[in-house]
């Protein structure tokens, strides 16, 4: 440091000391205004350090908050905004090939009217319907036939303190389980075995603690009744009364491709089979998932199956409506040409 450093830092040192806060505020904000303006001027690849003496700017000595924040962008990059598509009405992102949502009008899906209840839940002002929006995923967690897995940071995702992060690595996935309990609480599934029991308490075990709890209670009570239509939920709650339990089996659907422009409810029948270990299933399905009572094992639910949504996210098909599946069909071509056309890959390929 030259003797005119030495006596600049002193002279700095000496104003420094002599102002207040707001007034080191004040400096501090120029400061990095400054930098700001000095990065623009000069690319994303300069470093500016802030020192006793001043400002330096060059890539040498790099810190390791340097390094971090080296390459940062001084302005946050948006996306130009999309018109709607026309067909279906998606928003859409920049970017997004023409037809990327509904090949141009091809797909046209049909959109079930949501039952009441669900609809007020999502469109109330009232506490409830607030309290129900702010908190959906605990909720369709709550609901959800299937459990999510994937690779992902426990200790940052229990922790207490600063924003909740949820850092995944890999691909996620989607396992339904078996409904062999041993002796653990019911969970998923077989939550609905029991939701014939009025009292729900096997439900309400679940609810969080403390404030949330007596408004949980009520949405879960709420969300008990509006999914008694659903097929699945009517498959499970068939089992809750039985006796060896362990004896039963449920054989889940995974092909079912109605058309969903003429239906859009499915009906128990469609998408499971209950049966007892020693009898005949009466039921056979193309490709199917058979649960067990006697084990806890998983299956892994491919997204391309049309039954992944349903099970995945019954608050957004309450009536296990068909979800996204790769053939549905599109205007102007049959179901039975879809099929057709299926068979004779299958034949190829077989
Ligand atoms: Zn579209």
């Amino acid at each position: 440091m030259t003797v005119e450093q030495r006596q600049a830092r002193r002279e700095n040192q000496r104003y420094s000391a002599s102002m207040t806060d707001e007034q080191r505020q004040v400096m501090r904000e120029k400061r990095n205004q400054q930098n700001r303006a000095r990065r623009r001027t000069l690319g994303p690849n300069c470093v500016v350090r802030n020192t006793p003496h001043g400002s330096e700017i060059g890539s040498n000595n790099l810190n390791t908050t340097d390094v971090v924040y080296q390459n940062l962008p001084v302005s946050a990059h948006i996306l130009k905004t999309q018109p709607d598509c026309r067909h279906c009405g998606a928003k859409r992102f920049e970017y997004e090939p023409p037809g990327f949502c509904c090949m141009n009008g091809k797909v046209k899906l049909q959109i079930p009217a949501p039952p009441e209840e669900l609809r007020r839940l999502y469109t109330g002002e009232d506490i409830q319907s607030q309290h129900f929006i702010e908190n959906i995923r605990y909720f369709n967690s709550h609901f959800s036939f299937t459990t999510m897995y994937c690779d992902y940071d426990k200790n940052l995702a229990s922790a207490r303190d600063g924003v909740y992060t949820f850092k995944a690595h890999g691909q996620m996935y989607h396992n339904i389980h078996s409904f062999g309990n041993g002796d653990n609480e019911p969970s998923h599934l077989q939550l609905y075995f029991y939701d014939d029991d009025h009292s729900l308490s096997h439900r309400f075990r679940r609810a969080r603690d403390e404030i949330y709890r007596e408004r949980d209670i009520s949405i879960i009570r709420c969300l008990v009744h509006i999914l008694r239509d659903n097929p699945y939920s009517e498959t499970f709650r068939s089992l809750g009364q039985v006796e060896d339990v362990d004896e039963y089996r449920i054989v889940l659907n995974m092909d079912y491709k109605l058309d969903q422009r003429t239906y859009n409810r499915p009906l128990t029948s469609e998408v499971a089979a209950v049966w007892v270990e020693g009898n005949d299933i009466n039921k056979h399905f193309d490709r199917s998932i058979t649960l067990f009572g006697n084990n806890n094992n998983y299956y892994s639910i491919r997204p391309s199956d049309g039954c992944y949504d349903p099970l995945s996210y019954p608050l957004f098909f309450p009536r296990a409506e068909l979800g996204w599946h790769s053939d549905i069909p599109r205007q102007g071509i049959d179901i039975s040409q879809i099929n057709t056309t299926r068979q004779r890959n299958a034949d190829n390929s077989g």
